[in-house]
C-alpha cells in the first residue's frame, strides 16, 4: 500500500487495514508471521513533511533460541514516525541525516509513503536479537541434547565424576 502524497489533504488521514498473511515482506530465520497484521495509524503532514503515529498488531510463530521449540508470540508495536523527503544530493543526505540521527527521522521520495515497508519495520524494531520462548528457559544440553526445561540430564554429574578419576589418576601416579 502506498500513500500518495498529492492526494493527502490537510486534515489527518486515519488508516485502518490489515495486511493477509504474505503481503507483508517480514522475514527472519526464526519467525514468521502467524495471522493477519493489523495496522493502524494517523498521518499528519505539512507539505511532504510526514508524521505518523499508530500501532502494528499481529502474531509470530518462532523458534526458541535455547531449546529450539515453537512457540507464537503476540506483538504489539506502538510507533510515533517523522519522514522528510529524502535529499538527492549524496553530501547533502550525509550532513542532513547526521542532522537528524537522534531525532527519530526516517526518509522517503517525496511522492508516495510506502506503508508495507513502514509495517515490516515496525515489527522487526519490536523483535530482540533472540527470541526465547520464556525468560527462564534452560536451553538444550550441548552434549546429550536434552530439553534441560524438562529436568536435568546427568551429564553435568558424568562431567564431575569424569573430572574426579583424573585427579584420582594422578595422584595414584604420584603415590607409585
Ligand atoms: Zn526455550
Ligand atoms: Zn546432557
Amino acid at each position: 500500500m502506498f500513500i500518495e502524497i498529492e492526494d493527502l489533504r490537510d486534515e489527518p488521514l486515519h488508516v485502518r487495514h490489515t495486511y493477509g498473511l504474505g503481503e507483508i515482506a517480514f522475514k527472519r530465520a526464526d519467525a514468521v508471521l502467524a495471522e493477519p497484521v493489523l495496522t493502524d495509524f494517523i498521518l499528519t503532514h505539512k507539505d511532504r513533511d510526514l508524521h505518523v503515529d499508530g500501532s502494528v498488531k499481529t502474531i509470530l510463530r518462532c523458534r526458541c533460541a535455547r531449546c529450539a521449540s515453537e512457540f507464537r508470540r503476540e506483538i504489539v508495536a506502538r510507533f510515533e514516525l517523522s519522514y522528510a523527503p529524502h535529499p538527492g544530493n549524496i553530501k547533502e543526505n550525509e550532513e542532513i541525516e547526521l542532522k537528524y540521527e537522534d531525532m527519530d527521522i526516517g526518509f522517503y521520495d517525496g511522492v508516495r509513503l510506502d506503508v508495507d515497508l513502514m509495517v515490516a519495520e515496525q515489527i522487526e524494531l519490536s523483535l530482540p536479537m533472540k527470541l526465547v520462548c520464556r525468560d527462564e528457559c534452560r536451553g538444550l544440553c550441548y552434549r546429550c541434547g536434552r530439553d534441560l526445561n524438562d529436568g536435568p540430564c546427568g551429564c553435568a554429574q558424568e562431567e564431575r565424576d569424569a573430572r574426579l578419576s583424573v585427579l584420582l589418576e594422578f595422584r595414584k601416579k604420584m603415590d607409585e
